[in-house]
């Protein structure tokens, strides 16, 4: 059984069709990233399965539990996943490791306080109150929130905006290292360079539905779309598409006599296959 089973999952609001008949699988151990516009039904989507809304027909599972159960069941389930929300450390007059080791208390098997602390890139910020922190540091604290609790699974909302590039990285690691070690992720970017750095699986969701499940590589017949080849000869920049690079490559070398002036070979990037997909806005 996957993780996360949704079948036919629906969602409205009054008249709006948030969601409209969704089916998604996540794997144990898989990075899986959500990608869609604003207003797709992503945060909906996602606040279904942490169980903080309700839908109006389908079925949820997430590690075998209905979200919408309630009471004692409810607490234990949520003892096992972790949730990053876009701002979820509230506690202005607490410093960062106050904050982390009172949240540690809300688990039976918590990480190590400064483990996470120092994960997060926070170790200097330790007495730090919250309240002085930058937004980039903030969004660390969050995603040291998230992870406290040791959880299977992890639900991570746009954890790096705001991040500096450095602390994207740091980030990118983390989470990898994180799934290493067996945690599942479901992480909703508008960030594709990140989908493609960290997502085993990408789901595409336009209008409450989705449009394609893939790989990133994959995603949109990425993998076997047409190469651009460019170089240069003489004063002039030439580019060719080209379904054969390697031929072309080949070609030109021997024209050139070896190396070719300033070779570059790229196929369309995974944000360039996403705006294809979900197509104009105001069509
Ligand atoms: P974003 O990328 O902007 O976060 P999203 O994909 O997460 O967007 P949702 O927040 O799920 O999109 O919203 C889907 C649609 O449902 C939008 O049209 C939104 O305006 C609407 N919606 C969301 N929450 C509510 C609500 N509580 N009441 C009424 N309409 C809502």
């Amino acid at each position: 059984m996957s993780l996360i089973e949704v079948k036919g999952l629906k969602k409205n609001y009054g008249d709006l069709q948030a969601v409209r008949g969704l089916d998604l699988q996540i794997e144990q151990g898989e990075i899986f990233s959500l990608l869609g516009p604003n207003g797709a039904g992503k945060t909906t989507t996602v606040e279904i399965l942490e169980g903080f809304r309700t839908r109006d027909s389908g079925s949820v599972s997430v590690l075998g539990v209905d979200p919408q159960i309630k009471g004692h069941e409810s607490r234990i389930w949520r003892n096992r996943i972790g949730i990053v929300l876009q701002n979820s450390a509230d506690a202005g007059d607490l410093s960062v490791g106050e904050t982390v080791k009172h949240f540690s208390n809300y688990y039976s098997n918590p990480l190590d306080v400064q483990e996470v602390i120092h994960s997060v890139g926070l170790d200097e910020k330790q007495g730090s109150l919250i309240r002085n922190l930058s937004g980039g540091q903030r969004r660390r604290l969050d995603v040291a929130l998230g992870i406290i609790g040791n959880p299977e699974l992890l639900f991570l909302d746009e954890p790096t905006t705001g991040f500096d590039p450095q602390a994207r990285r740091a980030f990118w690691s983390l989470i990898q290292q994180l799934r290493s070690d067996g945690t599942t992720i479901l992480l909703t970017t508008h960030y594709l360079d990140e989908a493609q750095a960290l997502a085993d699986r990408v789901a595409v969701i336009n209008h409450g539905q989705i449009v394609e499940i893939s790989t990133p590589t994959e995603l949109g017949g990425r993998a076997t779309a047409q190469a651009t080849v460019q170089w240069r000869d003489g004063a002039q920049i030439k580019l060719e598409k080209t379904d054969n690079p390697t031929a072309l490559v080949s070609k030109l070398s021997t024209h050139f006599g070896g190396e070719i002036p300033e070779l570059i070979v790229t196929r369309p990037s995974l944000e360039d296959i996403y705006l294809e997909m979900i197509g104009n806005p105001n069509e």
